[in-house]
């Protein structure tokens, strides 16, 4: 199956909330499937609403990378295969927020620290109509938000509380550098002002 083309912020069908769907699933649906990984693979990324590739049906694919995970929440943390996803419903299970930085293939070489719910549960539809109903904390939860807010015309820019934190992909490690130093300054600040006490 060839990969399609990724629609980009300002196509008017990534603002239109997505139909739902009507199971059990036949071809069509199988091979948007199909579509949607073949351009997930191609273009490189953990997820893909299928409004992206221009079709608005409520429908994601997504997968968390063991490694990725494991490297940001430590050795227990564990990835999620290829997960196809329809008709989804998310409900947060905490009020805990975290921000994190997201990037999207309909927002090329951009990426932004987004707030996120941290703990949620997640329902809908197998590709197998099979009913879906998981829990999910830290970058699994983020990336079930991420798409599924594409299902709703929503793209993550618009979820930022600070569009100061919009940048460029090669300006990040820039910018945390800038963040660690001014941490370090701050630090330093703080230990000067503690000697001076004791003096
Ligand atoms: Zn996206």
């Amino acid at each position: 199956m060839a990969a399609k083309e990724i629609l980009k912020m300002g196509h008017p069908l990534l603002r239109r909330p997505a139909a739902t769907l009507e199971p059990p699933f036949g071809d069509d649906i199988f091979e948007l499937v199909e579509e949607m990984r073949a351009s997930l693979e191609a273009a490189g990324g953990v997820g893909l609403a299928a409004p992206q590739i221009g079709v608005s049906k409520s429908l994601v694919i997504f997968e968390v990378p063991e490694d990725r995970v494991r490297m940001e929440e430590g050795e227990t943390a564990s990835g999620v295969p290829s997960t196809v996803l329809i008709n989804p419903k998310i409900t947060p299970l905490s009020d805990e927020t975290a921000l994190g930085w997201e990037g999207c293939l309909s927002v090329p070489g951009l990426r932004g620290l987004v707030p996120r719910f941290t703990h949620i549960r997640y329902e809908g539809l197998g590709l197998d109509g099979r009913p879906i109903s998981i829990e999910a904390r830290g970058f699994h939860a983020r990336v079930v938000q991420h798409e599924c807010d594409h299902l709703l015309g929503i793209l993550y820019p618009e979820r930022m509380t600070d569009m100061r934190y919009l940048m460029f992909e090669s300006e990040v490690p820039r910018f945390m550098e800038s963040l660690r130093e001014a941490a370090a300054a701050r630090e330093a600040t703080a230990a000067n002002a503690e000697g001076e006490r004791r003096d």
